[in-house]
This record gives C-alpha cells, structure tokens and sequence, in this order.
C-alpha cells in the first residue's frame, strides 16, 4: 500500500523543469487554443492598455499614479500621499494581504492565470512572440536541437531583438510609475549627461526584464514567487482550482474508434502536458507548479469534443466537488476571513474618508519650558510643520479652539503652504496666567481654510511646576 502510495506520489520529490542532474528541463508548450485561452487574451489586452496607458493620464497636470520611493511621492488615483500617509498604505497591505488569502481560499490560483503581470507578459505577449518567429512548440524544440546555420542565426536574434524592445518598452512604463512620464521623456529630449541616473536605471531594468522573459520563465512562477509557495497552506478541499476529474477519467487508455469504452473519459493524448507551459501534467493532481492558466482544460475539451465525450474532464472545481460530487459551498475558513477582511476595509475606508488635505505636526520645541511674558500672560514655544496634499496653494490660519489665547508665528506674518509641498516653523501660543491652572494644559487649535475649518490639532500647554 505504501509502495503505491509513494509511487503515485513520486512526482512531488521534484520540480517538473529539473532533471535529475540538477539540469533545467526547457518547456517548449504548444500553442494553446480554445475559448478560454480566447477569453484571456481580451482580458490581457484590455490589462495591457490599462498599464501603458496609465502613467500617461494626469488629473490637473500631475500624474494620476505615481509610487516615487526614491522621493517619497505617492500618488493614487489622484490623491498626495505623504509619508505620513503610511499607515494607511500599512493597513492597505493587510486589507490586500488578507483579501489575497481569502480569494485563493475560495478561488485558488485564478489571480496568476488571469491577473497575473507575469503570466501576462509571459504568455500573452513573449510567448506570442516566441510563436510567431520561431513557430509551434515541437518547431521551438526542433530549432533549440539544430545547428547554428542562417535560419535559426536569423530566428533567434530576430526574437531576441524583439524581446530586447519590449523589455525596453515595459522598462519605460515600470520608470514612469516611479518618476512620471515627464522624467522618462527628459530622457529622451535632453542630453543623456543631464539624466545619467534615469538612464542605468532604465537599462537596468531593461536587461531584468530581458533576462526574466528570456531565461527564467515559467521558474518565476514554480520556483521564485512566494505566492505561488503558499498554496499549500492556503488551498483546502473546497478550493476551486484547475482540476483534473480523475473519478471520470481514470482508468485512462487510448481512444479507438467504433469500439464500446467501457474505461475512463481520459484518452490519454497528453494534449494537457503538451500545451502546459509549466512542464507538468495535471492528471497527476493539484501541485504546486500549476498557475491555473487554464491552457489544459481548452486542449481537454478539444479533444473530448473529438472524440464525442463530455468535456470538462479537466474544469474548474474542487476536490470535493469532484470526490463527492458535492455543491460548492462556504466553509468556516472562508466566512471567518470574510469577517476580518470586512473589518479591515472599513477601518480603510474610515481613514481614507477622515484623511485631511493639510496634514500637521506641532510639537513643543524639545528643551523649552514656559516663558514669563509681560501683561500677566506666559507662553510656550512649539515647532510646526504643515503639509499639503492638494495641486494647489493653501493660505491657512490657526486659531484656539478650547483656550483664550493668541498664537503668534515666528519671522512670519501669514501660513501659505506650497501645493504638494510642506511649510515648517516656530510659533508661540500665550495664555493669561490666570487660565493655566495646572502643569500640563490640554490645547487645541483649529487650522483654517478662510472660514473652513479643515483640520484640528491637540496639543499642551507646559505651565510652572508649583502652581495648583
Ligand atoms: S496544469 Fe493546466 S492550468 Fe496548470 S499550469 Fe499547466 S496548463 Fe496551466
Ligand atoms: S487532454 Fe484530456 S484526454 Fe488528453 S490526456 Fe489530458 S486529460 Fe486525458
């Protein structure tokens, strides 16, 4: 029993892309064909246009996105955010974090079939390539194999050229996210000594891309991606994922025509490995290397409907689904992921909407105590800083809100902070003796916006230690 077992299972003691030596097994897929193919190639499409199309689009002459690490300028959908926006951007990571958890739960892989940057590039724009220059899978393997004479000399630095462009073309878009299309445009408009630093960057990236699309492949996927590493732990029984129905197809054995069948649906054509662009064979059961790009079950239904039998041997569906042939339904799992993600996004929610255009800090300045001033009145001296995280000029006023007291800026007269830029300074707050009746005063002060209150900040005022 356990012979068999450890037999069946034997496929799990090694990646499909690695032989025994240790060397790499190149996949040369065939080109897969079908509805669903046809139906990923749309959504790739419209996923391309959205992300070369992007860092184009600008709301009141700024760029629409923007995730400037280097600067610490983020913009999204439109909005500044600053650095000490980061919280919201921490929590945003935990929404999608658990978002991601809970999705494969219930869907398993579809994100790296559909979504997927790296499948997308790989599958529906070099691959496409690759099949256009060097033809079908078997015609790939046969020019790999072949001497270097003019046909494959002409092929391969045909592709290799053609790779080399759009890895320089997808550097460029990757660039503009980071530093806006404007800088990238500098590089090609200005002498190439005046944006040195823009240019090693795009090569850079550049030659990754190159390297990725060329080299590493489908090993991105099976080796490199934590995501794909924590199938594991994140797939249960009721996950739905890319499944063979081995209750139908099993015992597989080859079609012949005008004879009774009295074995499994699966005809065991091995059109699923043939087009598999990971290297394995689905019939084997859910692994690790599979990214659910769905080219298995179009070559399944193909030949199915060639040979008059149902298709979906290999569908979407859960191993409950096809051990128990039982509905699909929610599991606590899921409804107790359902619960925290709710919770986590409308604590997002809550922030983006309480989220202020002027963001401050006003601290007291480090080492000060209170000053005695004339007129009965003692002051404490603070240090603000003031953000601002429109595309405009914001002319404001701080004025007490819970005290009587005055507010005095210091070497200003009026508070302009600079559009998507930040002002910072001293100023003093003076209170009437009579109304600092303890040590530590709680203060809070309104920033205004003309008659706008905009935002509010607490603050306290340090009174002496020896009264009250
Ligand atoms: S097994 Fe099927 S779905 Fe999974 S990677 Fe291979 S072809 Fe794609
Ligand atoms: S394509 Fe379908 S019928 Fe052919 S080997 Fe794969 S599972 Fe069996």
């Amino acid at each position: 029993m356990s012979t068999n077992i450890s037999t069946a299972e034997s496929f799990r003691d090694k990646v499909a892309t690695v032989d025994k030596k240790g060397k790499r097994i190149w996949v040369f897929p065939h080109r897969p064909k079908g509805k669903l193919y046809n139906l990923r190639s749309w959504m790739s499409l419209a996923y391309l246009i959205v992300f070369f199309g992007l860092p184009f689009i600008k709301v009141a002459g700024h760029p629409i996105f923007l995730i400037n690490v280097l600067d610490r300028r983020f913009i999204l959908f439109g909005q500044i955010f600053w650095p000490q926006d980061f919280f919201i951007f921490a929590l945003g990571m935990v929404v999608f974090i658990v978002f991601v958890a809970l999705f494969t739960v219930v869907f398993g892989r579809v994100f790296c079939g559909w979504a997927c940057p790296q499948t997308i590039f790989m599958e529906m724009v070099f691959r496409k390539i690759e099949y256009w220059i060097e033809g079908d899978g078997p015609q790939q393997k046969l020019l790999a194999k072949a001497p270097w004479n003019t046909d494959k000399v002409v092929k391969k630095t045909g592709k290799w050229l053609a790779f080399w462009i759009v890895s320089f073309l997808i550097a460029n878009t990757f660039l503009a996210y980071l530093i806006g299309v404007d800088e990238v445009e500098k590089l090609i408009t200005e002498p190439l000594s005046k944006n040195i630093g823009t240019f090693v960057s795009l090569s850079v990236f550049t030659a990754v891309f190159f390297f990725v699309y060329l080299l590493m492949r489908e090993q991105i996927c099976t080796v490199i991606c934590p995501y794909g590493r924590m199938q594991g732990v994140l797939l249960d029984r009721d996950s739905i994922i890319v499944a063979y129905d081995y209750k139908r197809g099993e015992t597989r054995g080859k079609f012949h025509k005008n004879e009774p069948r009295a074995i499994g649906d699966c005809i065991d054509c091995e059109q699923c490995v043939k087009v598999c662009p990971t290297g394995i064979d689905i019939r084997n059961g859910t692994q690790l290397e599979c990214t659910n790009c769905t080219a298995c079950v179009d070559a399944c239904n193909k030949m199915m409907e060639a040979v008059g039998l149902q298709t979906g041997l290999i569908r979407y569906a859960s191993e409950n689904n096809i051990v128990n042939k039982k509905p699909w339904q929610l599991t606590w799992r899921m409804k107790a992921y359902s619960i925290v993600m709710c919770l986590l996004l409308g604590i997002l929610v809550w922030l983006l909407a309480s989220r202020t255009d002027v963001g401050v800090t006003l601290l007291r300045t480090p080492g000060q105590l209170y000053q005695k001033q004339p007129n009965h009145q003692m002051s404490n001296l603070y240090n603000y800083k003031l953000l601002n995280k429109t595309f405009r000029d914001k002319e404001v006023t701080l004025k007490p809100e819970n005290f009587d007291g005055t507010i005095k800026l210091v070497g200003e007269n009026k508070l302009v902070i600079p559009k998507d830029g930040y002002v910072s300074g001293s100023m003093f707050i003076y209170i009437n003796n009579d109304a600092v009746k303890r040590r530590k005063t709680n203060l809070k002060i309104g920033v205004y916006e003309g008659k706008e209150k905009i935002n509010t900040i607490s603050t306290s005022f340090l009174g002496p230690f020896n009264e009250n």
